[in-house]
């Protein structure tokens, strides 16, 4: 386990962390899938895995920490894209399975993460930012919204994190240790 790793670990532990929640696109990948990715570009997308990310899921999945992905990659943008690029397309919890069993070949692993594909301007009266998306999250791993923490490059994201607790990603390089800063 790399310094980085360890360091980002013993800081969940001290303050008692229980879900960590990834943003997918610029952040556990460094690349945007616009949403609906085309298929021809998936493995170019899951090649660009945060390296951190990647090493870190399979610890936190040991030490009993929950793992989420909390994206506004949506389903319903599946059909739409496809038609639009003439070629088939992945969004949402689809997209998100897909790159999680890429990444992650041992299943064991991949199967333990949650995934949240939503993008609220698609469903009329939810939660805007990623509100929804930690609601359903605590919901699934039964716990409260303070013992989740979100990292994002999305800074409205960020901002607006109600209960729990968001820390910003330089989107460009994508989700590092370091963006973990308390
Ligand atoms: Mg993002």
């Amino acid at each position: 386990m790399s310094f980085g790793a360890k360091k980002f670990l013993a800081n969940l532990k001290e303050k008692n962390v229980k879900v960590v929640v990834f943003d997918m696109d610029n952040t556990a990948i460094r690349m945007h899938s616009s949403g609906a990715l085309r298929v021809s570009k998936f493995k170019d997308y899951c090649q660009k895995v945060s390296p951190d990310f990647l090493e870190i899921v399979p610890f936190l999945i040991i030490l009993n920490i929950r793992v989420a992905i909390a994206t506004f990659s949506d389903e319903g943008m599946e059909k739409g894209a496809t038609e639009h690029y003439r070629e088939p397309c992945y969004a949402g919890n689809k997209l998100v399975n897909k790159m999680l069993t890429t990444v992650f070949p041992d299943r064991s692993i991949a199967s333990q993460v949650y995934a949240v594909g939503y993008y609220p301007k698609y469903h009329r009266g939810g939660k805007l930012w990623k509100l929804h998306h930690l609601d359903k999250i605590s919901e699934h791993f039964n716990v409260s919204l303070k013992d989740c923490v979100l990292f994002d490059d999305t800074r409205d994201n960020v901002d607006n994190h109600g209960e729990f607790t968001a820390y910003a990603v330089d989107g460009s390089v994508g989700f590092r240790f370091s963006d973990y800063t308390e």
